[in-house]
């Protein structure tokens, strides 16, 4: 048989980690969070001093990076990565690296490899519309930006981190901004796409939602 790809998008904060890590488990296949890719581009450059505004200096970083997922951890030149991609610092950063064509491309090229050897869902921006567009099922989650931006202050919040409410609807408002708006593979549901709306939803919910459409 061949391997299962779900692709599982959506804006800033709608519950695609949440979601797919819980149903990676359900259906014993591995889990890649995409955007932890990203942020472990953006924290190398950030603890380097690189410019995130030059393109060529971002890439060079990205050319001259290693990342790799176990047991799904990311890590990054061999080094595990957890709390220190989540800084208030990196998702001010992301979008911006996010945007570099030739960083994504050496991104999306990790992506493929993994999803050629193994039963896999990603979550995402471009997963469906883009990096794996013939994916066995696809998911769009959205939820209003007051609720996104609920959940993630709750998670900051517990990390320790003093951030206000407001200052993280900003941030998710902003990013999905740039992400939208970027020239190559923007952030878009595929017209395939099954979308959810998580908004006053329980992960339960939307965990069932999800698996009621997945045949395996
Ligand atoms: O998913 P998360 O919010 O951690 O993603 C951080 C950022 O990484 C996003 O705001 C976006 O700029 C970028 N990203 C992306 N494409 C993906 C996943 C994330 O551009 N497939």
């Amino acid at each position: 048989m061949s391997n299962l790809v779900i692709a599982v998008d959506g804006p800033a904060g709608a519950g695609k980690s949440t979601i797919a890590k819980i149903i990676a488990e359900k259906l014993n296949i591995n889990y890649i969070d995409t955007g932890a890719m990203y942020r472990a581009i953006t924290y190398k450059c950030l603890e380097k001093n690189i410019d995130i505004n030059n393109e060529d200096e971002v890439t060079k970083v990205a050319k001259d990076t290693e990342i790799d997922f176990k047991d799904n951890n990311i890590y990054l030149d061999g080094q595990v990565l957890t709390d220190e991609i989540r800084t208030i610092e990196v998702s001010n950063n992301v979008s911006n690296v996010a945007k570099i064509k030739d960083v994504r491309y050496l991104m999306v090229d990790v992506q493929r490899e993994i999803g050629k050897k193994n039963s896999v869902i990603l979550d995402g921006r471009d997963i469906g519309s883009y990096v794996f567009p013939n994916a066995d099922y696809k998911f769009f989650l959205v939820a209003t930006p007051e609720e996104r931006g609920k959940r993630r202050h709750i998670e900051l919040i517990k990390k320790g981190y003093d951030i206000t409410l407001d200052e993280i609807i900003k941030d998710i408002v902003r990013r999905d901004e740039i992400d939208s708006n970027r020239e190559f593979a923007p952030l878009v549901k595929a017209e395939d796409a099954i979308e959810i709306d998580t908004t006053g939803k329980s992960i339960n919910d939307v965990v069932n939602s999800v698996l009621s459409k997945i045949n395996v």
